[in-house]
């Protein structure tokens, strides 16, 4: 990350960087899971693409720099980052009619500040010894009595949970969401901790019957030599709404509002839903394509396929406030 970054800091300083055919993208996800795509559309347009990988501060840092940002995209996990770049200010509005036709609506911003790129499904991941066929539904169902002390989950203040609240608050409004997230709660096996590949983990080893995570985890365990125990001993699940289907978050991009190279950012933006990258994503990552008519990998076709749900993701997101405040009503990590 370093060198990258030094090196078009300083390209930046002492040349003119006007008729450089670049890129640069600030990211918050990992280097692996964006080079395959940005080093495609390098050798296929002829267009550098430079990353600087955060971990934090990402709004931060774009807004400290100012006029001067040399950021043109912003890549990041999770729609709740994307509007808060959007609400920092630090983004801008686009018009592509490519991006419209590839990106389904439930996945863009209405004002055209965020655009997804790959979706995720959150599953429930269940004992295969002690959980039966069909006895995963729905997530409501996940707050019924049959699910006591046997649920595992990570933080209600990570990202990922506050979405599936987001959405259970954007279908069922905010009183019965509470009541569904205190019914979660007192199924949980143990208090809230660790990451989605942990819960998968607990199951293994006894602790709970099942877990809510990602689905592309599923992937990344099972080519983990440590890690493929703990998928072995869980099915993958498809929990739907009542009235619905599978919860879906996305990775996506935005525009910096100050993007120097905005042409060329626009070619990659439109570039990265092309179904050639799409296919890449969908390969490398285990993520789901957004783009209509693309296939998952077949290594994720294998866990079976699904209707996702339909709730705008900016619905998702503009509940995330009331989230967290039921999360710290009902003391859900407590
Ligand atoms: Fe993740």
């Amino acid at each position: 990350m370093f060198t990258r970054l030094a090196a078009f800091a300083v390209a930046a300083s002492i040349t003119a960087p006007v008729l450089a055919a670049e890129v640069n993208v600030y990211s918050y996800r990992q280097p692996e899971l964006i080079e395959p795509m940005t080093d495609a559309f390098t050798a296929e347009t002829g267009i550098d693409v430079n990353v600087v990988f955060l971990k934090k501060g990402l709004i931060e840092r774009i807004q400290a720099e100012g006029d001067l940002s040399p950021a043109d995209l912003i890549f990041t996990v999770d729609i709740s980052r994307l509007i808060a770049a959007k609400s920092a200010g630090i983004t801008k509005p686009i018009s592509s009619a490519v991006l419209d036709a590839n990106v389904p609506e439930s996945f863009r911003d209405p004002k055209d500040h965020w655009y997804g790129l790959t979706a995720r499904a959150r599953i429930v991941y269940a004992s295969k010894e002690r959980v039966a066929p069909g006895e995963v539904t729905t997530y409501e169902d996940l707050a019924s009595d049959k699910w006591a002390g046997r649920i595992c989950t990570r933080s209600g203040t990570h990202s990922y949970t506050l979405g599936l609240l987001g959405a259970v608050i954007a279908k069922h409004g905010e009183e019965a969401a509470q009541k569904w997230a205190a019914g979660v709660k007192s199924n949980l096996a143990r208090k809230p901790q660790g990451n989605d590949r942990a819960q998968v983990k607990a199951i293994w080893a006894g602790e709970c019957d099942i877990a809510v995570g990602n689905n592309y985890y599923m992937v990344a365990m099972l080519n983990n030599d440590e890690q493929k125990e703990w998928a072995d001993s869980v099915d993958v699940t498809f929990p739907t709404f009542k009235d619905g289907g599978v919860h879906m978050n996305i990775s996506g991009v935005a525009m910096a509002k100050n993007a120097p190279n905005e042409t060329n950012a626009m070619k990659l933006m439109e570039w990265l839903t092309s179904d050639k990258a799409q296919n890449l994503y969908a390969e490398v990552n285990g993520e789901y394509p957004v783009k209509p008519g693309v296939d998952p990998s077949d290594f994720v076709k294998s866990f079976g396929s699904f209707e996702a749900d339909e709730t705008p993701l900016s619905a998702i997101g503009a509940a995330r406030p009331k989230a967290v405040k039921i999360m710290e009503t009902i003391n859900f990590d407590g």
